[in-house]
């Protein structure tokens, strides 16, 4: 699920949770660990003054379109047609089971990278938009990376109209220093984040513009509600911040190349692969097919192709995987 950047149990991470555990399984308070994380979020993701912590990605996403919601005093949301953004109603599919239907009056759904769509269902809803949340690089339809102009339309939109723009890098945040967004040169209102940010513990955060985040800050009159029992547990946090500070730019840098050799190995195999740096997916028309094989020959990916390079891995590894992968397709 690309949430073990540093593979199953890196001894800096298992060194920082056993720490932790000494301290302490969980508390109602904040702690210091929960300060230690946010502020290297912030540190590391320009648009990100201020951070709140969740258990998944799924409960990232939801704080974020209601706080969009309740700044912009707008109902609808926007989001691209087959990206996975976890199981919260609105950004299922629509007429997903379930769901209440009145809920589908409350999203417009467009292509993903259509600039035009973008464009058109903004101008047709701008007075009762939101938000507009967008994976630059959704895994569900094919893991392909947005266009420039794509991303650069939706800032220009959004910020046109007053709707406020939410990232969602909780597959991708590993692409870059402070996530895809900022190879793309957009500055969002909202990021999500999950995966790697827990170092392999349960994760997610909602982070942005100080001015939008105070909308969670309890002490206002009509404050999003944000939290939850384990929310920001101390584990999940030590966890994290050795899992980012052992991913500064020269791993990302040597992991992410790792992933283009390997695409282009496979690639010349025949197979298409779609993704872009550590992150791939191979479109296999067989993709159980191809899952068997694989298992069978001591490579693992996900059941529709999903594979993510880690910082144990080196060249010798993209060799070993390109010797097997051969043996297993032939
Ligand atoms: N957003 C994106 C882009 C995701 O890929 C995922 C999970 N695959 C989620 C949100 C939901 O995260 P979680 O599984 O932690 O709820």
């Amino acid at each position: 699920m690309t949430a073990l950047v540093h593979g199953h149990r890196h001894p800096a991470i298992v060194e920082a949770v056993s720490r932790a555990l000494e301290d302490g399984l969980s508390f109602g308070l904040p702690t210091a660990a929960e300060v230690d994380l946010a502020g290297h979020l912030s540190e590391r993701i320009g648009a990100v003054d201020s951070v709140r912590f969740a258990n998944s990605g799924t409960e990232a996403v939801m704080s974020a379109l209601r706080i969009a919601r309740a700044f912009t005093g707008r109902p609808m949301i926007l989001r691209c047609a087959g990206a996975y953004h976890g199981t919260y109603d609105p950004i299922l599919p629509e007429g997903a089971p379930g769901v209440a239907p009145s809920t589908w009056s409350t999203v417009v759904t467009i292509p993903f990278d259509d600039v035009e769509a973008l464009r058109a269902a903004v101008a047709a809803h701008a007075g009762e938009l939101g938000a507009v949340i967008v994976d630059l690089m959704p895994n569900r339809p094919g893991l392909v990376p947005a266009s420039r102009e794509f991303a650069a339309a939706a800032r220009e939109e959004t910020e046109r109209h007053g709707i406020l723009l939410i990232v969602d890098e909780v597959i991708t945040f590993r692409l870059g220093v402070g996530g895809l967004h900022q190879e793309y040169g957009v500055r969002p209102d909202l990021v999500t984040l999950g995966k790697t940010i827990g170092g392999g513990l349960p994760v997610g955060a909602v982070g942005g513009r100080e001015d939008v985040m105070a909308m969670t800050d309890p002490r206002r009159r009509g404050y999003v509600e944000h939290g939850g029992t384990f929310t920001a547990n101390p584990l999940t946090m030590r966890a994290g911040l050795a899992a980012l500070e052992l991913l500064d730019a020269g791993e990302i840098a040597r992991i992410n190349r790792l992933g283009d050799a390997l695409r282009e190995e496979l690639g010349a195999l025949g197979e298409r692969v779609n993704g872009r740096g550590s992150l791939m997916r191979i479109m296999s028309p067989e993709p159980d097919d191809l899952w068997w094989r694989l298992y069978r020959s001591g490579i693992l990916i996900g059941r529709n192709g999903l594979a993510g390079m880690s910082t144990p891995m080196d060249e010798s590894t993209v060799e070993e995987i390109v010797r097997r992968f051969r043996k297993a397709v032939a």
